[in-house]
């Protein structure tokens, strides 16, 4: 069976932290979906969603294993219609420790069917957070170090 992983986020946007999370995760998976949240409470979208679905298949346009959508409703659902038997995040710091620890048990409760799994960060990009990148882009900062692919 074909081993499928949802890696759901705000992605607001998509960071090369993001794309190294999903780019090691090919050895452990054979499809990843890269779903965007879209009706996430925790912020109004700085970055279009249509726009940020374009750059991220750019990103990926080389891995035709790699699909991009957009969903608004409960993620231990939209794994079930997509057939994910494992769901990805990635972890930075105790701070995301503590978020996705809840999270995960939710989603477990909703789904017990779907498996969360966990990357640690890469050192390099364990800075790198869309919420700092928002504000250095809003007040015309270069953030162009932190993206995989030009904005
Ligand atoms: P959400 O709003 O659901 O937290 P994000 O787009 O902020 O979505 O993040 C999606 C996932 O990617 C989360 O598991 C988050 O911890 C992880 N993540 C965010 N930034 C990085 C990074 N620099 N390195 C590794 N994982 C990251």
């Amino acid at each position: 069976m074909k081993r499928i992983a949802i890696f759901p986020g705000s992605f607001d946007p998509f960071t090369k932290g993001h794309e190294d999370i999903v780019l090691r995760s090919l050895k452990l998976f054979d499809e990843v979906i890269v779903a965007i949240g879209y009706n996430s409470q925790k912020h109004k979208r700085y970055f279009d969603i249509d726009e940020m679905v374009d750059l991220i298949n750019q990103t990926f346009q080389h891995h035709e294993n790699i699909k991009v959508m957009v969903y608004n409703e409960l993620t231990a659902e939209i794994a079930k219609k997509y057939n994910a038997q494992f769901l990805l995040r990635g972890l930075r710091n105790t701070t995301d420790f503590e978020y996705e620890n809840s999270i995960a048990q939710v989603n477990n409760y909703l789904n017990d069917e779907l498996e969360s799994v966990f990357l640690i960060t890469s050192p390099q990009f364990a800075y790198i957070s869309s919420s700092i990148i928002r504000e250095v882009h809003r007040y015309g900062g270069d953030v162009s170090n932190f993206l995989p692919y030009k904005l």
